[in-house]
């Protein structure tokens, strides 16, 4: 049975962003730093930025947007070229890895021309979230030419009807998964299917879903469900913990524990006992945070820098972009954006507020 998620207010309050203007005080106050990698008060080093190139998605997915949620004017996007400039200051400062994500970076109309920009800056990797929903087999080749390195596309049911309810979409199910056969036969490896597990709505389902790693031999990385919903309809009790996900899934094929690829990776990895390729990640923002070994700092679609996820304060670096700030005052921007970020999320204080800003506007 299809449950919807109940829409239960107040169980996390909300505030809207703080956007902060990036002063010359500001700027003065980190002193002539800007050649230094960015190190925050914590003693973690950015090496990852995660870019929102669009709001706008051709979904609706329960979790994530509503369905009348209303996206930012093209001119308030940042262009590939400020991105581009962005990332290139950031990657001289120690920023090696990049996530395009979105909302859907699939709709953005020039992806495979910002890519190839961005593999001119000597990254070490550059990865796509998509929804697997509109690429063809010669985009995806597109973009693997243009120098994307790896794909993570996203599906949270193989049931139709319930597959159609979460998207709110008329795409299927096959059509994501065909995506998913087509990234791996281009090589865009390790392909990876990001599932959001929910209580009382595709738990059922974890099993089938962890079993794509097996049977697609890809890596299937089930996330905690996080208050990051334009709906603002989560609530503690709806987490599936990854602890319960890693016992339910070894009841039935024994997985051994591998760790993180990178100390820094947000997913724990699991291999399967009995040889099968394909591996299980979780990730468990939710119930064991793993915060205190972050490394990214992400860029919003319409250019602000957040300094976590969970951040309500957002720094406005599209004004600098935009005006006539050097990269040396844009680098400077960026040492003191990272010297604001925070110790970790706080969902489970009393007094927690959840970011006014969905998922699909912050690039998750
Ligand atoms: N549209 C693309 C997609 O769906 O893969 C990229 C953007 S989407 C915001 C990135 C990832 O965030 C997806 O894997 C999605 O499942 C996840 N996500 C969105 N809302 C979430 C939430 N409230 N909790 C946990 N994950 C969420
Ligand atoms: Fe769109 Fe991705 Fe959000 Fe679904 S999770 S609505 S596909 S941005």
């Amino acid at each position: 049975m299809v449950t919807s998620l109940p829409v239960l207010a107040n169980k996390v309050q909300t505030i809207g962003p703080d956007v902060r203007t990036i002063t010359p005080a500001l700027l003065a106050s980190v002193g002539d730093d800007s050649s230094n990698e960015l190190v925050d008060t914590y003693g973690r080093v950015i090496r990852d930025l995660r870019i929102c190139v669009t709001d706008r998605c051709n979904f609706r997915c329960r979790y994530c947007m509503d369905e009348d949620i209303r996206f930012k004017r093209k001119v308030e996007l940042l262009t590939d070229s400020e991105i581009v400039r962005l990332v290139r200051i950031a990657s001289k400062m120690g920023v090696r890895r990049i996530r395009l994500t979105g909302g859907e970076p699939m709709v953005h109309p020039t992806l495979s021309a910002l890519i190839r920009d961005l593999r001119e800056l000597g990254l070490e990797d550059i990865a796509l979230t998509t929804n697997g929903s509109l690429s063809t087999k010669s985009d995806l080749q597109e973009l693997k030419d243009s120098g994307l390195d790896r794909m993570t596309v996203s599906l949270d049911s193989i049931r139709k009807d319930r597959f159609a309810h979460i998207t709110r979409s008329s795409t299927s199910v096959d059509r994501v998964l065909q995506t998913v056969r087509w990234a791996k036969e281009i090589g865009l490896n390790p392909v990876k299917i990001n599932a959001v597990i929910i209580k009382g709505f595709n738990d059922d389902e974890l099993l089938e879903l962890a079993d794509l790693a097996r049977t697609m031999e890809v890596d299937v990385r089930l996330i905690e469900y996080m208050p990051l919903d334009s709906g603002k309809r989560w609530e503690m009790d709806k987490v599936f913990a990854a602890d319960e996900m890693i016992k339910a899934i070894n009841a039935k094929h024994e997985l051994i524990p591998v760790g993180r690829p990178r100390p820094h990776a947000p997913a724990t990895g699991y291999r399967f006992a009995d040889g099968s390729q394909g591996r299980i990640g979780v990730i468990a923002t939710v119930t064991r945070p793993f915060c205190n070994a972050c490394s990214r700092l992400r860029v919003t679609a319409e250019g602000r820098v957040m300094p976590c996820l969970f951040s309500t304060t957002e720094w406005d670096i599209r004004s600098l972009l935009r005006g006539d700030a050097s990269d040396r005052m844009i680098a400077k921007a960026l040492v003191a954006i990272t010297l604001r970020k925070q110790a970790g999320h706080r969902i489970h204080d009393e007094d927690y507020q959840q970011p006014d800003r969905p998922m699909s506007a912050i690039g998750g």
